[in-house]
């Protein structure tokens, strides 16, 4: 077959189909679907990827793939059918599809660059031009033209002389670390080793150590290890009888750790009795999804592990999804101390170049099992057994980009492929999943107890208004300072947790109300006392504190809001002798240092953890007693009608935190709204109940899992322009869908304006609507030019998790 289909690199409504090219003989062996190439596409080259070879075009004159630039595909074709499926389910381009399912590494970036051709002879080429030749043939474009060369470019390329060729820009080189490995085989070796003079201390462990390792090893390795001078290693080399090589080396975060191996746990009769139909499922080779729903501490992962297990024993693959923030230095280590190095782990802590290697790993086959965010829900494994979603209620599940898919639908997907089971883990499952193992559509697995029967901790909730009333104005209740007080005479441990959202700090002048919005954005600026400034979250617009009031010239303008800096501050105040760790944004913001302050923590190096969400998951320390909830309700009062079921499981996932071993725990949940059924319910620990009451209200809403949602989200710089878009979408929506579905809008959105542009919105609420997508569609299409001259931005999310 010599031609190839290619999906090329220009997302756009014209090119979201494939394009056929020529495959030049001498590449014919490479390009297989899979492969990405660069391509001719109208005066450019571009990228593109091999999607499927054929005999015959329906085009005549075909231009010729100019170059593969993977040697391997890079996407199975189970992917590549996978990103159709993706395409169609999201609404985005097929490029962008593609795209999402490789690490940021392979996203290739071009580099123009100038070589001069092989017949040429320097001495032709213009004196200005030569002398950037003179070290090297290929020479950068922007080097030539930014000495104002285009003129004698133009004149040699005329000339034949020169070639301007696009490289992609390898931006994650692998990484190259000097081997030092014997020149000369094992007898050789001993001889020399017998005649060296016996002052050569060095040379002779050298030789020891091949002998026992011929295998090559890290220099830098070796001098440590051997305690030996680079001048052993010099003279040997110089002799002939070792050599040193670039050898590539993965760059593993967890290398620097030792995993004592750890064997499967005995389960108990309720771990038995839920993880035999995964086992089943595993077995008979049949696709099958399963809500995993039990308590923190019910023994979830433990089931994760043994499931896993079998699946390699059958010589397959798992796939484990975790959420960003619990994806901890704990939760990797059990998997990695059952299964070695067949673990990959992939999160954004990790460098795109570390990305890359573990991601090579997966495709060189090299490992079995990846524990990962969302997007490792791509690995490009090839004979999957199992995909496992723990925390699967979490929204960060959710892309919020193009492609908007959610890993649980990919996973579903992909396990149907490979005929595998998906199993779903929460303690406070999603609305739309518990509602689907309700109607039998997803197989109710529970795990009721938690290991050993230990209780659930006891909540108490605070009413902070009747503490305003009875005069205690500090952000703690009686209740829970005392409580504080009496762990850190226990030597107990205490997490402090403060809800983020909704709660930065704000400058307020107390005379006038006057508050300091961003001029760009409809929100307010937020204080960040580390710099004493004032920034936009939206648009990054930075400001200075101000000291006097710009509306009343008052001078009682100040802060208000509780971050976490200013509970530390007041911890410092009222309990001096505690030792505090915080956690946030600021303190986290360096490679390595979240796992730091963890390690601290564990240690029993501080009293009181304080932070913020990144501390509501996946922690689990013995020491750890009483959990407290600064403030509950922040939460409730956005626009977004997953909120209270955001707030039941934040603050029951939070009090989980307490009392997960020997010690009892105690939570302490202080809130201006403890009448509300998500904070009293969560107070109880009562996911059945809160399930009912939320059903009740999305039902009489019209909201998943009732109905499902999608939004349009226009925005551009001008108001009229927005308003006017958004009333012809809403029309042309209407008038294709049937009278079951309900059209909100156009209306402002929730944040109505964001870096200076105007963003109004239609909400769609429907139960079937075949033609909905096809009508979505049509509105990118239509609006396509406009969207790239004029600035007018549309944006389409099926199943939304963001409504603002
Ligand atoms: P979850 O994932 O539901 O939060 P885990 O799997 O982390 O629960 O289990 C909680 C604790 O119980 C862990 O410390 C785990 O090692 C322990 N555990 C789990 N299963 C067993 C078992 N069968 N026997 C003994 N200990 C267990
Ligand atoms: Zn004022
Ligand atoms: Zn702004």
């Amino acid at each position: 077959m010599n031609i190839a289909s290619v999906i090329v690199d220009v997302p756009a409504k014209q090119t979201d189909k494939t394009f056929d090219y020529k495959i030049p003989g001498k590449f014919k062996d490479i390009i297989k679907p899979g492969i990405r190439v660069i391509v001719p596409f109208g005066p450019r080259k571009i990228q593109g990827f091999v999607t499927e070879l054929k005999n015959e075009s329906s085009f005549s004159k075909l231009r010729e793939i100019v170059e593969p630039l993977d040697l391997n595909p890079v996407l199975n074709e189970e992917l590549l059918e996978l990103g159709e499926w993706l395409t169609e389910h999201t609404l985005s381009y097929k490029i962008s599809s593609y795209q999402a399912m490789l690490p940021a590494a392979l996203k290739a970036k071009y580099e123009k660059k100038i070589v001069l051709s092989k017949s040429a002879d320097l001495e032709n080429v213009h004196e200005k031009l030569k002398n950037l030749f003179m070290e090297s043939r290929e020479i950068k474009w922007e080097d030539a033209v930014s000495q104002g060369l285009v003129q004698q470019l133009h004149e040699e390329a005329a000339e034949g002389r020169i070639e301007v060729i696009y490289q992609v820009k390898d931006r994650v080189r692998k990484k190259l670390l000097k081997h030092v490995l014997p020149a000369v085989g094992p007898e050789k070796l001993t001889e020399i080793r017998d005649n060296l003079p016996a002052q050569a201390s060095g040379q002779q462990a050298i030789i020891d150590f091949f002998l026992e390792h011929p295998e090559p090893a890290e220099q830098r390795q070796i001098l440590t290890t051997l305690g030996i001078s680079q001048a052993s290693i010099n003279s040997l080399v110089k002799k002939g009888i070792l050599k040193t090589e670039e050898l590539e080396v993965y760059r593993d975060p967890y290398a620097e750790r030792d995993f004592a191996k750890k064997t499967a746990l005995t389960l108990t009769v309720e771990q038995e009795r839920a993880i035999s139909p995964v086992l089943d499922s595993i077995e008979n080779e049949q696709h099958e999804v399963f809500l995993l729903y039990g308590v923190t501490g019910s023994g979830k992962t433990e089931i994760y592990l043994q499931s896993i297990q079998e699946v390699l024993n059958n010589g397959k693959e798992a796939i484990v999804l975790v959420p960003e923030i619990a994806l901890t230095p704990q939760m990797v280590t059990r998997f990695k101390e059952r299964f070695g190095d067949y673990v990959a782990v992939m999160h954004s802590g990790l460098s795109a170049g570390e990305k890359y290697d573990e991601w090579r790993k997966i495709q060189r086959k090299e490992v079995k099992v990846v524990v990962g965010a969302r997007s490792a829900i791509f690995a490009p494994f090839e004979n999957l057994g199992i995909i496992i979603i723990d925390e699967e209620h979490e929204t960060s599940y959710k892309q919020e980009e193009n492609p908007r898919y959610h890993a649980r639908d990919v996973a579903i997907q992909r396990a149907i492929t490979y005929n595998c089971p998906v199993v779903l883990g929460s303690a406070t499952p999603s609305l739309e999943s518990f509602a689907r193992a309700q109607k039998g559509r997803y197989t109710l697995l529970s795990l009721p107890k938690r290991m050993n029967n230990q209780a659930l901790p006891t909540v108490e909730i605070v009413d902070m208004r009747e503490e305003l009333r009875t005069g205690n104005r500090s952000m703690f209740s009686v209740k829970l300072f005392e409580k504080l007080k009496d762990r850190i005479e226990k030597k107990e441990q205490t997490v402090l947790f403060l809800n983020k959202r909704g709660h930065s700090s704000f400058v307020m002048c107390r005379d006038c109300g006057y508050v300091m919005n961003c001029p760009h954005c409809d929100i307010t600026l937020t204080y960040h006392r580390y710099n004493e400034q004032m920034k936009c979250h939206y648009c990054g617009h930075e400001d200075r504190v101000p000291t006097i009031c710009p509306e009343c010239n008052s001078e009682h303008i100040r802060y208000f809001g509780t971050g976490t800096q200013k509970v530390e501050e007041e911890l410092n105040k009222l309990l001096p002798e505690a030792r505090v760790i915080r956690m946030d944004v600021d303190t986290t913001g360096r490679k390595g240092s979240h796992e730091k302050l963890l390690t601290a923590f564990q240690e029993g190096q501080a009293d009181i953890l304080l932070g913020t969400q990144m501390i509501a998951k996946g922690l689990d320390f013995p020491n750890i007693t009483l959990v407290g909830v600064l403030s509950a309700d922040t939460m409730l009062h956005l626009p977004d009608f997953r909120s209270s079921e955001k707030t039941f499981q934040l603050l029951t996932q939070v009090s989980g935190r307490a009392g997960r071993h020997l010690l009892p725990g105690e939570v302490v949940i202080q809130t201006y709204s403890p009448e509300h059924y998500s904070v009293e319910l969560a107070g109880t620990q009562d996911y059945d109940l809160f399930y009912q009451q939320e059903m009740m209200v999305r039902k009489v809403h019209l909201y998943p899992p009732f109905y499902f949602l999608s939004l349009v989200t226009v925005s551009h710089q001008e108001l009229m322009k927005v308003v006017s878009v958004t009333e012809k979408i809403a029309k042309f929506i209407s008038s294709r869908l049937s009278r079951e579905a309900v059209v909100l809008g156009p209306v402002a959105s929730p944040i109505p304006r964001i870096n200076d542009r105007y963003r109004y919105q239609c909400l769609i609420k429907y139960k079937k609507e075949p033609d909905l997508n096809k009508a979505l569609k049509a509105i990118l299409d239509h609006y396509q030019q406009e969207m790239g001259k004029e600035g007018l931005q549309i944006s389409v999310d099926l199943n939304p998790y963001i409504l603002m």
